[in-house]
Order: C-alpha cells, then sequence, then structure tokens
C-alpha cells in the first residue's frame, strides 16, 4: 500500500509552515516578537535563526505544538489535511501508520489549538440566532460523571424538556451573520442569563436580529438589538415584514448551518462534552474558508 507520508516532502512541509505561521516571509521571535533575527545553517526543513534583540536561538518550530513532537512536521501536516476531510481517528491511524492512541493525540491537540487562536470576531448587519441540541455524555471522562446517575434510558419519559449540559444534551448557540461570519458555542443551558454575555461579546449593539418564537430571545430588544422573530410552532419558516416582497425574517441560514454541522459530527461516533467545543471550533473555522454559496445567503 502505498503511504502518503512517503510521497510528502518534509522541505515542503517548512515551506508551507513558514507561510502560515510568516505570511509576509519576516521571521518573528516567539518569545519577544522581534522582527530581527539571522538564519543559522542552510537546512531545508527546520531552519534555525538567532534573534538579535532576545539574543535566543529560535526554530520553526518555537512556540507551535510542533516543537515536542518526535514525529516528522509531514505527519502533522497530513494529520491536519485528513482531518478537513473530517476523516476518524482510526482512519487517520491507519493512513500515517501511527497507534490510534498517537493519532488521537495529535488531532486532539490541533483542534485544541483551533479552540484557543479563534479570531477576535464582531457580528453586524443582519444575525440569525438558533440552537441546537447535540447528544453529549462523558464517553473516555468516566470521572466526570456524576455520582448516582440514573443509567441514560433509550426514550425519555414525561416532559422532554430543552436540554442541557448536566442532562448529557448540552445546547448549542449559533449567531450567524447573513453574508459574513459564524459564532457558535455550547452552553450548560439556555437560560437568558446565559446566553446574554455570549451575544453581548459577539455582536454589535444595533445590530438586527432573527431568532424563533422561543422566549430565551424576548429580552433581545432591552439588550440593545433590534428583533424580529419566525413562528415556528405557527407553521410559520419565513416573513416578509416591510412588504418588499422577500421574507426576511427567517432563521434558514443557521438551519442550514446545523445540517451541516450534523454531518460532520455523525462520523465521529458521540463526542465527550469535554471535547465538544474543540470539535465546533475546528468545523467553523473550516466553514470560514469554504465556498459557503450553497447555505449563505
Ligand atoms: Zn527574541
Amino acid at each position: 500500500m502505498l503511504k502518503i507520508t512517503e510521497i510528502l516532502s518534509e522541505a515542503e512541509c517548512y515551506n508551507k509552515l513558514r507561510t502560515m505561521c510568516w505570511p509576509d516571509g519576516q521571521v518573528l521571535c516567539p518569545k519577544c516578537l522581534s522582527g530581527n533575527s539571522h538564519k543559522i545553517g542552510q537546512e531545508d526543513t527546520k531552519r534555525r535563526y538567532k534573534c538579535i534583540d532576545c539574543n535566543r536561538h529560535i526554530n520553526d518550530l518555537t512556540g507551535t505544538l510542533f516543537q515536542s513532537s518526535n514525529l516528522p512536521l509531514k505527519f502533522w501536516m497530513c494529520c491536519l489535511y485528513l482531518m478537513g476531510l473530517n476523516v476518524s481517528n482510526r482512519q487517520i491511524s491507519l493512513e500515517l501508520g501511527v497507534s490510534e492512541k498517537t493519532a488521537q493525540t495529535m488531532t486532539e491537540q490541533m483542534r485544541t489549538e483551533i479552540k484557543n487562536n479563534r479570531p477576535k470576531t464582531t457580528l453586524s448587519g443582519e444575525v440569525e440566532f438558533d440552537e441546537v441540541y447535540v447528544v453529549s455524555g462523558h464517553k473516555g471522562h468516566p470521572a466526570s460523571v456524576k455520582k448516582g446517575r440514573k443509567p441514560r434510558r433509550r426514550r425519555l419519559k414525561g416532559a422532554r424538556g430543552r436540554g442541557t449540559l448536566e442532562k448529557e444534551k448540552p445546547p448549542i448557540l449559533g449567531m450567524i451573520q447573513r453574508g459574513g461570519e459564524v459564532v457558535i458555542r455550547m452552553l450548560e443551558n439556555v437560560q437568558q442569563k446565559t446566553i446574554r454575555p455570549i451575544i453581548e461579546k459577539y455582536v454589535a449593539k444595533g445590530t438586527t436580529t432573527y431568532t424563533d418564537e422561543y422566549d430565551i430571545y424576548s429580552q433581545l430588544n432591552n439588550w440593545g438589538y433590534e428583533r424580529h422573530s419566525v413562528c415556528h410552532s405557527a407553521g410559520e419558516y419565513a416573513r416578509d415584514d416591510d412588504g418588499d416582497g422577500f421574507c426576511e425574517v427567517h432563521v434558514n441560514t443557521m438551519e442550514g448551518f446545523w445540517s451541516l454541522l450534523r454531518s460532520w459530527l455523525r462520523p465521529h461516533r458521540g463526542i465527550s462534552q469535554e471535547k465538544l467545543p474543540a470539535y465546533l471550533a475546528f468545523f467553523r473555522g473550516g466553514t470560514q474558508y469554504q465556498k459557503m454559496g450553497a447555505w449563505i445567503t
């Protein structure tokens, strides 16, 4: 069998990493952020530099999550590529010829890195809000399971109610600017006091917002937003409020995003709530750069 890592060039992977870290070609010292350094040696893979301002020796991997890895950089690049194709950890381990545990550690580290380096985003203009509930327990984290918790039943009896983190069905709040970026966050629950700080952090005051009729959004006007709601329970999915012939009151863009997210999460067969936020960040990061045509209106 042909192994992808056998035909990848380690030097090209280093070139790619350098352009990712330093897009304008200037080496930045990760320790003192100076752009003043000189190259040592002639390697075409991992280059070494000396920072003129702080006198430290650095290399292409200093300050990255790859710096302490024993694997060649091409294994990491290849892993990232396969993650972009939504390949499972098991399949990644087979493609790279590493153990499943190693593949799992690599994907986890990269997802976490992406989550921790999310660019600052402010949504404005027309923004749709919506929430979904994902089944997510404590797979692989038995210590987090509450003592005395009853086993999960196949079917919930009686009133279903809204999902919460504690009920192992955490809500995910989505906010999408039409024609712009999206922000998604896993929540403990869907109470107004939970969603308000998140909305205020990511959505500019005065923004026109679209929601369904759910009452957690009822205070949006008091929080400084203009709110329009579509009444799903009355069979309404889009409404023309201003009489211009366009049904602008809808949350279809957010719902389109949820259907992509659901298909994306499916191959991973149940993600623990400890890991779910990192999966969300990776999926969200990917969608920002894809051609969004079909589902961004
Ligand atoms: Zn320095």
